[in-house]
């Protein structure tokens, strides 16, 4: 065993977050994963798109690692590409008795499974909403929410302000291209960098990884 191994993603945890419904491919989330244990310390990671636990996982992994915490928020109703009829939609986690779609109870086993209640707080509600009762320091976010200019936008405005001087932002489905996916996250990671107060870092697939510079925390982004 080499010595980077002591840190690595434990195998048992990887093979769950590789089995669990969503989407976050393995190496984007070991991205993830390499960026909470190297940033968490004992303090705050927000996750912003909890979806099935997939992603959460990995930063669930790395949070027991370094003794920190993960906050991930949803609603847990999906985004538009998860309602009926639409392209990711998943009969199978639609809630028979109101006929809405509900992740919640796939995101509890996801992560009651991995043993990772402990080191992940969970929060219903609408991003906006929860960021708006937001008042702490923030290592690092990852926003993996909603896909429309508005939600995306809400995302950034109300949660970035948070984040310490040194800590991270990441996005992500950033794509270039508007041929491989929509804007919104490739537009919120445009403002971070032109903002000057974030510069990239990594990149993984439609993962981009940015390093807040200077912070005056709570204060609103540009
Ligand atoms: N990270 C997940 C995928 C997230 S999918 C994985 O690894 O698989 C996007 C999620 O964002 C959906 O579960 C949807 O319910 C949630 N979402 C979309 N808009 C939201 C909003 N405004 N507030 C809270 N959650 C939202
Ligand atoms: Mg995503």
């Amino acid at each position: 065993m080499s010595a980077s191994d002591v840190t690595a993603m434990p195998a048992e945890l990887l093979a769950l977050a590789v089995a669990a419904p969503g989407f976050m491919p393995v190496d984007e989330g070991l991205a993830l994963f390499d960026a909470v244990r190297d940033n968490l310390g004992g303090g705050v990671a927000v996750e912003i798109g909890s979806y099935c636990g997939k992603s959460t996982i990995f930063l669930g992994a790395a949070a027991r690692l370094t003794g920190g915490t993960i906050v991930t928020v949803d609603h847990h109703r999906g985004s538009e590409e998860h309602q009926p009829g639409w392209e990711y939609h998943d009969p199978s986690l639609v809630d028979p008795g109101s006929g809405q779609l509900d992740t919640l109870s796939a995101f509890r086993r996801t992560i009651a499974d991995a043993r990772l209640e402990d080191h992940v707080v969970a929060v219903v509600g609408r991003s906006a909403t929860v960021a708006s009762l937001w008042r702490g320091p923030v290592n690092l976010l990852f926003i993996d929410g909603g896909h429309t200019d508005d939600a995306a936008r809400a995302d950034y405005e109300g949660w970035a302000p948070w984040i310490v001087a040194g800590g991270v932002l990441a996005v992500h489905d950033v794509f270039e291209d508007p041929r491989d996916g929509g804007q919104a996250p490739h537009r919120i990671f445009r403002r971070a960098v032109d903002s000057g107060e974030f510069e990239q870092y990594q990149q993984k697939g439609s993962l981009r990884l940015l390093r807040r510079i200077s912070a005056r925390l709570g204060e609103p982004v540009r």
